[in-house]
Order: structure tokens, then sequence, then C-alpha cells
């Protein structure tokens, strides 16, 4: 890809390093009642692509506006670029935020759009000629530059968004569902310029979204939310492989939860029979125990080994790329994803209606959740 000149000549990736931003013990509650933020504490590192990701009203929002200072916290501390944020207006703050509805100015054309910011700021004439030359440019807008935002398609429009956050070079970029609007080819697409513009910038981005697939794609990090807390906090690879509560299985992906008790040191009792786990578990415990259905083995043959069910296949969902079986066993429903990969294959299987079939659930694969069921 072509490297882009960046306006302070900035190395071209920042590697991940100290906090930039600290929240601790932060809780906010609305004039209405509602607590939006419950006791949320968080650190995110200086260059890293970081997501708040959570279903409507958990609080992503509320979070990023505290940031951008356009909220304040009812108890907590704030610490942005080792600087206590209390009390500070949002443009003393090392900080931008993109909006999901752009909030451009309509009477504006896009360069005075992004202008905007530096002109308050009384940045002389040709520095401001040049950086706005560099952030249209970032984004690929220099030719719209002269058109009202009525002027421009959803996409466009959250390019000068992005550049006018961009021109003020913040240290930490929000960006509030900056794609929610867009319509899926066009999300896909601008979802790596951004991973891209980031890596090129170095700048931390916090990013909200509730997409769960946009976070796994674009995260070094990412912070699943829920009622005003933090559910869990960690890589994408590890919050879809390791969920650590049922909530969080269930929000990221799909996942069979299964219902367990204590049957022995790696041994739980389910509706499906004892089935063998990869950790120790507590006498007189329960537990729920979570396996992604791509990760359900399925054979017509009978498997002898241990956490083998027969079970019985109640439905198919051909989806392209996937065969997704519906199978229930002993009152339970499972579901379990095979690749529709070359029927030529060893091992390739296709299974039909009401067919008893055998369901291999690896041990590795059982994620045993601390949860009563
Ligand atoms: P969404 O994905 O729908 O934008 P969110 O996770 O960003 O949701 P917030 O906007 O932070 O959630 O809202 C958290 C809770 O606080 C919600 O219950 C919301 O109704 C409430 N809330 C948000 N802003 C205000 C406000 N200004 N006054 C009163 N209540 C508010």
């Amino acid at each position: 890809m072509e490297q882009r000149r960046l306006f302070k000549g900035k190395r071209t990736r920042t590697p991940v390093g100290d906090a930039i931003v600290r929240l601790s013990g932060v809780s906010k509650r609305y004039a209405g009642g509602t607590l939006a933020l419950n006791d949320v504490s968080l650190e995110v590192r200086a260059g890293e692509f970081f997501s708040l990701l959570g279903p409507s009203g958990c609080g992503k929002t509320t979070l990023l506006r505290i940031l951008a200072g356009f909220e304040e916290p009812d108890s907590g501390r704030v610490e942005i670029a080792g600087v206590d944020a209390r009390g500070l207006p949002p443009y003393r703050r090392p900080v931008n935020m993109v909006f999901q509805n752009y909030a451009l100015f309509p009477h504006m054309n896009v360069c005075a759009n992004v202008a905007f910011g530096l002109r308050m700021k009384r940045v002389p004439e040709d520095e401001l000629r040049q950086r706005v030359a560099w952030a249209l440019e970032l984004v690929d807008i220099e030719q719209l530059a002269q058109r009202r935002p009525h002027e421009l398609s959803g996409g466009q429009r959250q390019r000068v968004a992005l550049a006018r956050a961009l021109v003020n070079e913040p240290e930490v970029l929000l960006l509030d569902e900056p794609l929610g609007a867009l319509d899926y080819k066009l999300r896909k697409q601008l979802q790596v310029e951004l991973m891209n513009l980031q890596e090129e910038l170095g700048i931390t981005f916090v990013y909200v979204t509730h997409d769960q697939e946009e976070a796994l794609v674009m995260s070094d990090r990412i912070a699943v939310m829920r009622a005003g807390r933090i559910e869990q906090l960690d890589f994408p690879e590890a919050i879809y492989e390791r969920p650590a509560t049922a909530f969080v299985a269930q929000f990221l992906g799909t996942s069979n939860l299964i219902r367990a008790a204590y049957a022995g040191e790696r041994l739980l009792q389910t509706p499906l029979g004892k089935l063998r786990v990869a950790r120790p578990v507590k006498t007189g415990e329960r537990y729920l125990i979570s396996i992604r259905p791509e990760k359900i083995r399925l054979s017509r043959e009978p498997i002898h080994r241990e956490n083998t069910v027969r079970v019985r296949v109640d439905d198919i969902i051909y989806t392209g790329a996937e065969n997704q079986y519906l199978l229930e066993a002993a009152g339970t429903e499972l579901v379990a994803y095979t690749l529709n990969s070359d029927i030529q294959e060893p091992g390739f299987e296709e299974f039909d209606y009401d067919e008893y079939v055998y369901a291999h659930l690896p041990a590795e694969n059982l994620v045993v959740i601390d949860e009563p069921a």
C-alpha cells in the first residue's frame, strides 16, 4: 500500500505503549435516574485500537462523552495522556470525536468544515491550509473540498467528519459508531480504511460499536459492556474463544450453553450426560458450559471417545459457506456448523433431516463458565 506522508512527519506505526487513557471507578447517573456507568475501570494503551462493544443502552456513548469532556462523571477518576481530565473542557483535551450522524455544519463547504477547529484555535492561515490539505488527502476527498454536506454521500460525509477530527492531530480519536449509518459493503470498505489509517498515524482509537463482527475484525482489544459495567476486557480471540460469562458467549457470535454440575475433578454432569472439561471444577458447584457451533464435530460413524453424544438432526440451514445443523438430544438443543467443503475431501459428510448422528464435543473446546444455571 502507498504510504501517505504525515503532517508532522511522524513515523508510520506507534507501537502499543503505556496507558494513554485511564478510568478508575467511573460512575454516571443521568437526571432521569438511569445509572449509565457503574464503577467502570479500564486502561487504553497508546497506539491501540480499542473497542467498546455492547447492546444499545449499555453506556458506550456515555463513556465516550466522558472522555471527550461532554459529560462529567459523578465519581471516579479520568486521566488522559497523564493529565487528570476533571473540569477540562473538550477543546483543552487531546481528543477528538467522530459521530455516527457526522455532525457537519450544513452551511459550510468541506474545506471550511475541516478547517473550523483550526480557525477556532487561531492557527496561522498558511499552516491551516497545509493541514487541511493534508487531512483531505488522508481520507481521499481532496476533489470534494468545495462541496457542501448535502452534496455528499453518507460515506463521503463520514470521511469529512474524520478529516475534521484528524486535522487537529488528536492523541486519542473517539469514534461513536462511525459506520453505523452506512450500508454493508461501504462499511466493510471503510473498516479496512480506518484500520489502515489508524496504523499509519499511530493514533489511539477508542471505537464504539454494537456490531460484534466489526469489533472482532478491527480491534486490538475489546471491552464488552452490559448495563453500565464491563463484562469482559481482552483480545478479540480471547473474548471469542474464552467468553467469561454467558452474556459474552451469546453476544459475540453463536454459542451453545449447557447447564452443568460438578461430577468429578474435571467432569460435569449435563443433560447430555457426563462431559469431561479441561479445567478443574469444584464439588457442589453449578456451571454453564459454552461451546461454539464450529467446534462440534459431527459423524455418521460412532466415535468411540468420551464427550460424544448421539443427537438427532432437527433442521438444516444452508448458508453457502456452511451447513448449520440444529440438533436435539435429551431435550437439549445444539447448533453445529460444518464447512461446506469439497465433497471429494476425506471426512466430508452431509447429514439428513431426522438422522441420528454422533456429536463430539472436545474437552478443550468446552468453556466452563462460573455461573449458576
Ligand atoms: P446505543 O448503542 O443505543 O447508542 P449506548 O450503549 O451508547 O447505547 P448510552 O447512550 O451511553 O448507551 O446510554 C446509557 C443509558 O443512559 C441508556 O439507558 C440511556 O437511555 C441513558 N441516557 C443516555 N443519555 C441520557 C441523557 N442525556 N439523559 C438521561 N438518560 C440518558
